[in-house]
């Protein structure tokens, strides 16, 4: 028998030993969706049942396995939105390198997951296009921007799915909704089909119920393609494997620095403290040895983060513009008109007010104040990074300060939302790896996270370390009651 939870490792082996075939996985995933997405929200296109099954001939490591993709990464063939009016009906012309990976492994994917428009927010109410619901309270966000992948998987939808990070949209929705999320190092995984929102910043990560399968499907995605497409991106062997450290243990004189100004940083919850202050003895039983360590150059990193990813959208997005990409206004009466009304009838509030201050960043007069500065404190950053990575092997620290919010708690003010990334930032401007682990749940019933962070392609030892701490815990066995959502 097929459930819902059941993770990739688990599958593979009903598959191995015959006792399921991937026609009934697909058949037990399409069912489960048609009963639980009209009330959650997560899906912007369901692939059709049938095309879908036909590209299960496959043998490789993810062979019959279903999952979803965030919709700013491009599948051949397929509405390729960003959660945006201005590209709602865009087929995207070719697969992004991840895809075409997940593809070789013989990973179906069965839909493409609602985001917060151009991957820009923390909650997924920034989506142009539908509301997504988080499966433990549907009157609460999931989590943004990569909602609807990241609640895909915490309702049991599909094991995996792709996401992206800019500034935290993997981390901070796994953590609300109680997955496993990774960003991986900049580089590890090719950008060429990823629709840029922060070039800089940006990389596709993994949300999983596992820290093993996130592992794997990983180690799938990860690597350069030939041609070079990405050139940012890094070529990885064959055999790439993260799932090999995964033995429960940790490794010998291991040194996790646990961020003291993040833990006791405002409006970081009680219960926050507790679950990590849970999570830190269990590393100290495990063999770990604990540092409280400074992370000075971290209060910085919403604000260095706000200034750098404006000027990179500003950048990005010129590109929608109702010529090159983006639905074109009609009626107007000069090229002039038909630039403004294009973009101001396509693109969303939000993303119209970070073009509005990515340019005003960037622009003469104030690139020295604002964009020059804030590249100045991201080197600082990285320096602070290198030192700290010279006295500790991993950080641990809080993915979010709180539980997911109720909807609607930031409308009037923007700026609370960019305070979700305060956790997050710090490893996407440092460049490095990082991974939200599901440490417990509030009184309200809403799962939290913590997250490790590690050096630049530190991966590997990313994952043992979460392994090792999910086979003391059961948190990725609990899961939310879906009759609530109906
Ligand atoms: N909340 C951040 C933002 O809105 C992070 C987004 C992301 O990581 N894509 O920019």
């Amino acid at each position: 028998m097929i459930s819902p939870w059941m993770t990739i490792r688990e599958l593979r082996i009903l598959l191995e030993k015959g006792e399921v075939s991937v026609e009934d996985i697909i058949k037990a995933t399409y069912q489960h969706i048609a009963t639980y997405e009209p009330s959650l929200g997560a899906l912007l296109e369901r692939f059709d049942e049938a095309t879908v099954s036909e590209q299960s001939a496959s043998k490789g490591i993810l062979a019959g396995i279903p999952g979803v993709i965030k919709n700013n990464i491009c599948i051949k063939g397929r509405r390729m939105t960003c959660g945006s009016r201005l590209l709602e009906q865009y087929k995207a012309p070719y697969d992004a390198t991840a895809v075409k990976k997940l593809y070789a492994s013989g990973a179906i994917p069965v839909a493409s997951a609602n985001l917060d428009e151009f991957a820009m927010g923390s909650s997924c109410e920034y989506s142009a296009l539908q509301k997504t619901c988080n499966p433990w309270n549907k009157e609460r966000v999931p989590g943004g921007s990569s909602g609807g992948s990241i609640a895909a998987v915490a309702a049991g939808m599909v094991p995996w799915a792709l996401g992206s990070e800019t500034g935290g949209s993997i981390r901070l929705p796994a953590a609300w909704c109680g997955v496993v999320g990774s960003k991986p190092t900049y580089g590890l995984v090719s950008r060429y089909g990823l629709t840029a929102y922060g070039s800089s910043l940006d990389q596709i990560g993994v949300a999983t119920r596992t820290v093993y399968d996130n592992a794997l499907v990983l180690s799938v995605i990860a690597g350069q393609e030939e041609p070079v497409y990405d050139g940012t991106a890094r070529k990885v062997p064959a055999d790439y494997d993260l799932t090999l450290g995964l033995t429960g243990q940790l490794p010998a004189g291991l040194r996790i620095g646990v961020v003291e100004n993040a833990f006791n940083a405002e409006g970081v919850s009680e219960e926050m403290k507790t679950a990590l202050q849970t999570a830190i003895a269990q590393y100290e039983q495990l063999g770990a040895s604990i540092r409280w360590v400074s992370l000075p150059s971290m209060e910085f990193s919403a604000a260095t983060y706000f200034v750098i990813s404006r000027a990179e959208a500003a950048s990005n997005l010129a590109r929608f513009d109702g010529v090159r990409y983006g639905t074109r206004a009609v009626d107007v009466k000069d090229l002039q008109e038909l630039y403004i009304r294009s973009r101001s009838e396509g693109f969303g509030e939000d993303v119209q007010r970070r073009i509005m201050i990515g340019n005003y960043v960037l622009s003469h007069g104030h690139a020295d104040a604002f964009y020059k500065r804030a590249c100045a404190v991201r080197h600082t950053m990285r320096e602070e990074a290198e030192q700290i990575f010279g006295e500790v092997d991993l950080l641990l620290m809080p993915v979010a300060a709180n539980e997911a919010f109720p909807f609607g708690a930031c409308a009037n003010n923007p700026l609370q939302m960019d305070l979700c990334d305060y956790f997050t930032s710090w490893a996407n401007l440092v460049g490095i790896p990082a991974l939200s682990v599901p440490c417990g749940f509030t009184k309200n019933q809403m799962p939290i996270g913590f997250q490790l962070m590690g050096n630049y392609w530190q991966e590997s030892l990313l994952f043992q370390t979460a392994y090792a701490y999910e086979q003391v815990n059961s948190w990725h066995m609990m899961h939310p009651d879906l009759q609530k959502l109906l």
